[in-house]
């Protein structure tokens, strides 16, 4: 039945647009960055599908007018050693197919785009667009194939590194608890090169939040693609090691990038007061459980924490639409309008006092005119910097691919054409099998396969 009607939206995709949603404004809002539960799509809770206790479900993008947003593929920092990097490359995996089964469940509201041009046709056609980004590559497992591998399932940027140093970058936040030292003694390593050299041939954008300034010094001169920050702020207004200096700012602008201010309370304004409480509500909260730290996965939704994070957010609030908007300023006024966006981080720890969820959105729309941005500079900043850089690296792309041999990938030969809609199986070295939804142009990223052999099966 699902398959009838989704044949039809892709016959008359200007005539019938998706019910519920009709894009709010003229431009196109990104949010480059939305975590999502580990048990994503696995509960009704954690069902975007459904009025969902996550700050980004289909029903608040449509309310709010977020058209697209990068979902992300995010493993925590574990030990540099083979077991901890299988279980990395497993969780991974999880999180690919969780994006995959929500786009597959949901073909009428909102669809998977891998080239910006879908993103574009899914917004004029009134469907949310779900893209993917990948959060710390130490789910690689140290295999670069991983990285094609990942590409084709869908993902469109790849973050380096996360809290902890790792093997490919060093962190703005090293794990200076097992002995990592707190200033960076090198940038990235060989694999990390290798992996950006690999990003750039495949068309996947290279992002440096989380990163060290010297990795991303580094990635700057090794990159022939212009590079995103996925979820960063600058360091000006607020000093944390998370941010941006003006320096690396205009770098990244210089090469063509683009920096997303992120909505995270405590990288927009210090908040001493607010970060004190939280930590001591996490300890309470982790010691009630009878663990020794604090899990946001397995501990944010618990009771306890939810009534003391509301007691928290009335004495201490979170900065403002505004505050975060001072942010976007600053970055305007050092690396000019064309290199800055927005990330929330919801579900990773993101949110403001009046950006709290995705339904909220159109407050940061509201506080840039407050600021007396442009309909035009508005555009730009809510995605059309984005989509701009995204462009160029695949511009890059396909002239590498063009020039070099032999190529990354090689095609799949099938009896019959990858086109349409359906599903696939990837086995891409990825740990197991994920299923791949590929109507709407991800039939010849489906068709692809790695040299290494990893493999590919269509299903009817
Ligand atoms: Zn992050």
């Amino acid at each position: 039945m699902k398959r009838i009607v989704l044949a039809t939206l892709i016959a008359m995709p200007f005539i019938c647009a998706g019910p519920g949603y009709a894009a709010q404004t003229d431009f196109l809002t990104i949010d480059t960055h939305v975590d999502i539960p580990a048990d994503f799509m696995g509960t009704p809770a954690h069902d975007p599908g459904n009025d969902s206790e996550m700050q980004v479900d289909l029903g608040k993008m449509e309310r709010g007018g977020l058209d697209a947003a990068f979902f992300v593929v995010y493993v925590p920092q574990g030990p540099l050693t083979a077991k901890s990097r299988a279980k990395a490359v497993e969780q991974a995996a999880e999180k690919f197919e969780a994006i995959h089964r929500m786009v597959l469940e949901y073909p009428d509201r909102i669809r998977l785009a891998t080239r910006p041009d879908q993103v574009v046709a899914n917004h004029k056609a009134g469907y949310l667009s779900a893209m993917i980004g990948v959060e710390n590559a130490y789910s690689l497992g140290h295999d670069l194939n991983r990285l094609d591998a990942m590409y084709a399932l869908g993902a469109r940027y790849i973050g380096l590194v996360h809290i902890g140093n790792n093997g490919l970058c060093s962190s703005s936040l090293p794990d200076t608890e097992h002995g990592e030292p707190a200033v960076a003694e090198h940038g990235i390593t060989g694999f990390g090169r290798k992996v950006v050299e690999r990003a750039n041939r495949l068309g996947m954008m290279v992002d440096i939040s989380h990163a060290s300034d010297a990795c991303v010094r580094d990635v700057l001169e090794i990159s022939d693609a212009p590079i995103i920050a996925s979820h960063s702020s600058s360091r000006a207004l607020r000093d944390h090691p998370r941010n941006l200096s003006d320096d690396l700012i205009r770098a990244i602008a210089a090469k063509g990038g683009v920096i997303q201010a992120v909505a995270l309370g405590s990288y927009v304004a210090a908040l001493p007061k607010r970060r004190a409480a939280i930590r001591a509500l996490r300890q309470r909260v982790a010691e009630k459980q009878e663990q020794d730290e604090f899990d946001r996965e397995t501990m944010a939704d618990l009771p306890a924490m939810k009534a003391g994070m509301k007691k928290i957010n009335e004495r201490y609030p979170l900065p403002s639409v505004d505050d975060f908007v001072d942010h976007i300023e600053h970055i305007v006024k050092v690396a000019g309008i064309d290199h800055v966006g927005i990330a929330s981080d919801f579900n990773g720890g993101g949110g403001l006092r009046d950006w709290q969820n995705a339904a909220q959105t159109q407050n940061v729309t509201e506080a840039l005119r407050r600021a007396g941005f442009s309909n035009k500079e508005i555009a730009k900043v809510w995605g059309g910097n984005l989509l701009r850089v995204w462009r160029t690296v695949e511009r890059v792309a396909a002239s590498k691919q063009r020039a070099a041999a032999p190529p990354v990938h090689e095609e799949i030969k099938t009896s019959a054409p990858l086109q349409g809609e359906g599903v696939c199986s990837i086995h891409a070295g990825l740990g197991r099998p994920v299923n791949l939804h590929y109507s709407w142009g991800i039939a010849s990223d489906c068709g692809i396969r790695s040299k290494s052999g990893a493999g590919l099966e269509r299903k009817a």
